[in-house]
This record gives structure tokens, C-alpha cells and sequence, in this order.
């Protein structure tokens, strides 16, 4: 027996998350980038796209907002497409750090490889190994190109925070030059970080974060666009991927309580994957101590408990009409 999802009862049921959790106070905006310090911390929106097509949301679902290091599993993909997940395992690792997304100390304990792709290091070894499309500035249109197919629309870069980052990001400097040093890094390191930073200040709503999020649950077929993004293949390394670090070292509270693989972002972002059912994306910006939208990841892993949706239960679901 399966249970059914439709519409409408999605639609009642972001409703209730966005009434319940919407005056939650809790977390703080980013404040070590001054862009997101200033956004304002009341925005709240939840969408999910179903692997049908059929898009759900409430709230501030059209805001774009930084996507950030939600952005470090598009890239994570483009790599595995162009070169296989053998050599993303080889060249950059899968391993979670349990250590905060930006520690130095993690690339220092474990100097074979930077870890995963989905902290900063691993992300910006990844944009190191970016093949370029043929246009002199190929390796960020291959990164936006590839982005924009998961997300089935176009995005537009912050340009404000684009240089709100690059005038304080030299955590950032430090961790490409460190793996430069072990060889980890395939690129000039300024250039890939160059990159890196470009692409997290990528302006994205929930409702392209739900269809990028829907895409990977649908084995890379984009379930709005219909367009094939990558190959049905390599769809369990990439859920594996965001299961392992998602939240950083709050990953295992997070896949305990909500049962749903999801990635966050510093700018208040939270994509989840729920394969073959649904991509699940919520923006809200104030944080938790690891970087994780308090509220976002409340309307998640509520909507997520509500419907028993869980990747390590049993409980089978149909979309119905
Ligand atoms: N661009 C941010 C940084 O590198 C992304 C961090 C994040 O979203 N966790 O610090």
C-alpha cells in the first residue's frame, strides 16, 4: 500500500509549516559577509517540486536570494558528469569532515584529499576540475550553463554580494592555497576560487532550488523542463553526497530528525532531495551555529515527519491528482 500525495494536500500542508514556524526567532543572519548581514530576516518561503512536474509553494517563494553553498552540489555534478564519480571520489573524496563548512583544521587532519565536494575545500578543488565550454570566460558558463539546466530557468549573479565575499573571503584564500600546497587543487587556486565565490553568489529562489532539488530525485531528467541534466547513474553518489555533510557537523541531528537529504547555504537556503518523490526547497536567513536556516529546516523536516517521508523508511508513495 502507498500512501498519496496530491496538490492540494502539499499545498495544505506548506501552509501549516509556513503558520507554525513564520515568527520562529530563533538563528542570526550570516554576519561574516556584509550582504547577508543586511537582507531581511523575515523573508520565509517553502516550495516542492513533485517528480511530476506539479510545483507547491507559500510564502516569499520568488525572492533570489544567495545561493551559496547549495551551490557546491551543482558543481559536485558537473564534475561527476564530465569526468565520472570514480574520479571525484579519487581527486577530491566523500567523506564527511565533522568540522565546520570552512575549517582549515579538516584539510589539515586529512591532507590526502579535501574531503567532499560539499565543503569549501572539496567545492572549490571541484571548480578547479570545471571542464570549460568553448567561450574564453568557459568554466563559469560551464558552472552557470549546468546550473541553470538543474534549475530549469536562468539565475542572475548578486553582483553586491558577489563583492561583499570577494573583499572578505580570505578563510577562503587560505584554504585554496593550503590545497595547492598537497596538490589537491587542478586549477590556479585565485582562478578556482574566483569560481567558487562567483558561483555562491548566485541569486536563486526556492522554487528553482525545488526543481534542482526535484531534477536530482528524478535521475537528472528535469521534471518541469523535461530536459535530460545528467546521467540516471550517478544519482545515488549525489544523494549520498548531500546524506553525508549536508548540514555540516550538525548532518547527523539533521538526517535523524527529518530522514530527508538536504543541503544548506549561508544565505538561508535549504535544498532537499527525496528520490523519485520530490525536491524540497525552503529560504529563510537567520542561522543556526553551523550555518543552517533555522526556519527553513524547521518547515522541512516538519513537512517531512507530517507525511512520513523518510529515504531510510519504507513507506511508498503515489502522486495523485
Ligand atoms: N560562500 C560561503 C563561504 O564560502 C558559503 C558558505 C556556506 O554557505 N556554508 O563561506
Amino acid at each position: 500500500m502507498s500512501d498519496k500525495i496530491s496538490v492540494s494536500l502539499m499545498q495544505e500542508l506548506l501552509q501549516e509549516a509556513y503558520d507554525k514556524i513564520k515568527n520562529d526567532t530563533g538563528g542570526a543572519n550570516a554576519n561574516y559577509i556584509p550582504y547577508l548581514a543586511n537582507i531581511p530576516s523575515s523573508l520565509f518561503g517553502i516550495s516542492v517540486c513533485l517528480s511530476n512536474g506539479e510545483v507547491v509553494e507559500v510564502g516569499d517563494t520568488n525572492y533570489a536570494f544567495g545561493i551559496e553553498s547549495v551551490s557546491k552540489v551543482p558543481t559536485a555534478i558537473l564534475v561527476m558528469k564530465q569526468y565520472g564519480a570514480q574520479t571525484l571520489l579519487d581527486k577530491i573524496g566523500a567523506d564527511a569532515t565533522g568540522l565546520p563548512f570552512n575549517s582549515i583544521m579538516a584539510i589539515l587532519l586529512e591532507k590526502d584529499h579535501p574531503s567532499t565536494p560539499l565543503v569549501n575545500a572539496g567545492a572549490i578543488a571541484a571548480c578547479s576540475m570545471v571542464k570549460p565550454t568553448g567561450d574564453p570566460n568557459g568554466k563559469w558558463e560551464a558552472i552557470t550553463d549546468f546550473l541553470e539546466a538543474l534549475c530549469g530557468s536562468k539565475l542572475v549573479l548578486i553582483d553586491e554580494l558577489y563583492k561583499s565575499e570577494t573583499a572578505t573571503n580570505f578563510n577562503n584564500k587560505s584554504i585554496a592555497w593550503l590545497l595547492k600546497n598537497y596538490d589537491r587543487i587542478y586549477d590556479d587556486p585565485d582562478l578556482s576560487l574566483d569560481l567558487y565565490t562567483r558561483q555562491c553568489s548566485m541569486g536563486v529562489t526556492t522554487r528553482q532550488l525545488a526543481i534542482a532539488g526535484g531534477t536530482i530525485a528524478s535521475d537528472g531528467v528535469n521534471p518541469v523542463t523535461g530536459t535530460k541534466v545528467f546521467e540516471a547513474g550517478i544519482s545515488p553518489q549525489i544523494v549520498s553526497l548531500i546524506a553525508t555533510v549536508g548540514f555540516y557537523e550538525h548532518t547527523g541531528d539533521w538526517l535523524y530528525t527529518s530522514g530527508i537529504p538536504a543541503k544548506t547555504g549561508v544565505g538561508g537556503g535549504v535544498m532537499g532531495v527525496v528520490p523519485g518523490l520530490m525536491g524540497i526547497a525552503a529560504f529563510a536567513p537567520p542561522l543556526d551555529s553551523a550555518g543552517n536556516s533555522v526556519k527553513a529546516q524547521k518547515a522541512i523536516r516538519y513537512i517531512a515527519n507530517k507525511l512520513g517521508v523518510n529515504v531510510f523508511g519504507h513507506k511508498k508513495f503515489e502522486i495523485v491528482q
